[in-house]
């Protein structure tokens, strides 16, 4: 079985980031970037104008900037297999990474897996419907574009993340409407009355969105009451679906500790985990920040790190 001093499982910007380090510090890293997991490049695959990433004052595509990151990566020497990764065995070392078709032993891991956003299956809001047309599953990062200025914007949830994102959608929405299919919000009480408060938002109690339509962008959804089963289309220049991530742990097989929300844990503001050797960046560990610079900084500092404790192992010279 081959060996290698660092393997990093996912290629988003936390994987291709720490790939960029590690490669440049001469660790020669094999990346399993994905296949069924998701979209090769993670997350930002699946949008368009990404305007908050330094370096690109006139925003850039996602699919482009995480083209870019891969090439980056591959300069250095990084090599990219393009397939899942199943399990991992860290009861022993070197640990073992059990690919869907390569099986390679690693000094150290760097998990960057990433996190799926949780999506209804919704008419009008699929992939090749209004997906990035107006739907969207991040506020925070599509919240500014401008067809969401000046519009009713609907929210679909009720815990934290769909108060949070709704009060953050005041900014620009005319007005912002949290669609809950229950008549009282899951979320924290102090985040609950904040949105409760707010003079632009109004919630929709025992309502969900069956049907949402447009022209080149949305332009109406349909809300149906959940107890009388009334329907009503009304405006609409956005819908945002604000009812979690699913961090995407499955693969360890319960092998590093989890926060009680189902995120890796690491070393408060570090990248370690509970194995020593084994360390974690992005999304995947991360449920407050969820932006691919933030991803990108938590790579490089897990790249770092595993190379300072491979080093400190007598791994590496
Ligand atoms: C619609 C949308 C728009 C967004 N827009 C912005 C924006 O404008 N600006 C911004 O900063 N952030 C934005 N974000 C958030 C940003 O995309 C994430 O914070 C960032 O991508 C997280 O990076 P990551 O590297 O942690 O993981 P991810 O991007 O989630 O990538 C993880 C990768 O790991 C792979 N993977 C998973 N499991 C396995 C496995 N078992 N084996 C191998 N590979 C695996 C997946 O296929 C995926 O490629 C957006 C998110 C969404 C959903």
């Amino acid at each position: 079985m081959e060996k290698r001093k660092l393997v990093i499982i996912g290629s988003g910007p936390a994987g291709y980031t720490a790939a960029i380090y590690a490669a440049r510090a001469n660790l020669e890293p094999l990346v399993f970037e994905g296949f069924f997991s998701g979209p090769a490049g993670g997350q930002l695959m699946t949008t368009t104008e990404v305007e908050n990433f330094p370096g690109f004052p006139e925003g850039i595509e996602g699919p482009q900037l995480m083209s870019y990151c891969r090439k980056q990566a591959e300069r250095f020497g990084t090599k990219i297999l393009t397939e899942d990764v199943k399990s991992v065995d860290l009861s022993s070392r070197p640990f073992k990474v059990i690919g869907s078709r390569t099986q390679v032993e690693a000094d150290a891991i760097i998990i960057a897996t990433g996190a799926t956003a949780k999506k209804l299956d919704i008419e009008g809001t699929r992939e090749g419907e209004f997906w990035q047309k107006g739907v969207t599953a991040c506020a925070v990062c599509d919240g500014a574009a401008p067809i969401f200025r000046n519009q009713d914007l609907y929210v679909i949830g009720g815990g934290d993340s769909a108060c949070e994102e709704a009060i953050f959608l005041t900014k620009y929405g005319k007005k912002v409407y949290i669609v809950h299919r229950r008549d009282e919000l899951r979320a924290s009480k102090i985040m609950a009355e904040r949105a409760l408060k707010h003079p632009k938002i109004e919630v929709l109690w025992d309502h969900v969105i069956v049907k949402v339509e447009g022209d080149q962008v949305v332009r109406s959804a349909t809300i149906k009451h959940v107890k009388t089963g009334k329907e009503e289309k009304r405006t609409a220049g956005g819908v945002f679906f604000a009812i979690g991530f699913t961090p995407n742990t499955d693969f360890l097989g319960g092998q590093l500790e989890l926060e009680g929300n189902g995120y890796l844990k690491v070393a408060p503001g570090g990248t370690t985990t509970s194995v020593e050797g084994v360390f974690a960046a992005g999304d995947v560990c991360d449920h407050v920040y969820r932006q691919a610079i933030s991803a990108a900084g938590t790579g490089c500092m897990a790249a770092l790190d595993a190379e300072r404790w491979l080093s400190a192992q007598g791994l590496i010279d």
